[in-house]
């Protein structure tokens, strides 16, 4: 009941009453009383004035199932929501909630995550309480080979959700690692459970710096945070809905021709590689070229001297020839 009565009290701009709140969920005046109370050791602060009622005056910054539940304005992304303050890696979690029969569109969130993953096992790092580390589990009926473009597809949603948020200008990194003046605030690690054709779950893992005021040394050139390009705090639950109802959007158009061709005009506005020099760090051999924008399937059109080549995801890295970017 708690998230809904934090539902209530955000819907008015002004005061709501106990005897209201009683009716609308059938409880006793003492029951409100208490779930208030709860709120406020959880942080919020919630005013109460006789014979007005109850007035929300701040929410904390803080993430759990009744803060996110409260805000959630989405359709299918979240109505499951799944929270733990500490996990090891969202996306093994989200393997296996999926693996024990959770829906489409469950959302897995952690306040701390002590071992996030990036792609062919590097580590993301999760500074503990400042950072937003969410999957969203989804059973799409797709192709297993059209399945890594969702990366791209929530890359948009993150860059989408963060510029609504913060007004900052946020640029991607071919495919999915989301950038503010140069450094990496974001990235996305999509990995999929699949027969031959077709797709048991895929989990999508989004790590943002939201709140970081220091990084680790090795990381301190290359990752930056919303907090540090801003120079204020936002809210991170507010954040996590905005990219939830992003990512509902852009699936939605990706599904109706199951790859990316009315979504790619608007990725290569964003793309910080867009007719920049670049290294493909590929397995065989790195080569330099001048990156082009991707295809409706997602692969990085890369012009060297020679001809032009299709990078795809996966397999490799891109970088800036001067830089990370
Ligand atoms: P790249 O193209 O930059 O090599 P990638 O897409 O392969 O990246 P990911 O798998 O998304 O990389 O992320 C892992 C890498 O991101 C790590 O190797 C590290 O360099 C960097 N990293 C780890 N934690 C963070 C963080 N909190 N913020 C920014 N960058 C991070």
């Amino acid at each position: 009941m708690k998230a809904e009565i934090l539902a209530a009290l955000r819907e008015s701009d002004g005061y709501v009453s106990g005897q209201d709140l009683c009716e609308k969920f059938g409880v006793s005046r003492t029951a409100i009383w208490k779930a208030v109370n709860q709120l406020k050791q959880t942080g919020y602060e919630i005013e109460a004035v006789q014979n007005r009622g109850y007035h929300i005056v701040s929410t904390p910054d803080i993430l759990s199932e009744n803060e996110l539940r409260s805000i959630r304005k989405t359709q299918w992304l979240g109505k499951k929501i799944y929270y733990e303050p500490v996990m090891g890696s969202t996306n093994t979690r989200a393997m296996q909630l999926a693996e024990e029969g959770a829906p489409h569109g469950t959302l897995v969130v952690t306040d701390r995550q002590d071992n996030g993953r990036g792609r062919r096992g590097r580590k993301w790092e999760t500074p503990p309480g400042t950072a937003i580390a969410m999957t969203f589990l989804l059973r799409p009926k797709i192709r297993p080979n059209n399945a890594s473009m969702l990366t791209i597809v929530a890359a948009m949603a993150v860059v989408r959700g963060i510029e609504d948020e913060t007004g900052l200008k946020v640029g991607i990194k071919w495919p999915n690692d989301i950038i503010i003046n140069s450094k990496k605030v974001s990235g996305i690690l999509t990995e999929m459970s699949a027969q031959i054709d077709y797709v048991n779950h895929i989990v999508i893992g989004i790590g943002i710096n939201v709140q970081t005021e220091d990084f680790p040394e090795e990381l301190r050139d290359i990752a930056t945070s919303l907090y540090l390009e801003l120079g204020r705090k936002i809210n991170r639950a507010a954040l996590i809905e905005k990219i939830c109802e992003y990512f509902e959007t852009y699936f939605r158009i990706f599904l109706q021709t199951e790859d990316l061709s009315l979504i790619v005009q608007q990725y290569n506005s964003y793309l910080v590689n867009m007719d920049r020099p670049v290294r493909v760090m590929d397995a065989k051999e790195p080569y330099d070229g001048k990156a082009r924008g991707i295809t409706a399937r997602g692969e990085l059109l890369v012009d060297t001297w020679e001809s032009r080549k299709l990078v795809s995801s996966g397999e490799v890295s891109v970088r800036g020839i001067y830089g990370y970017v």
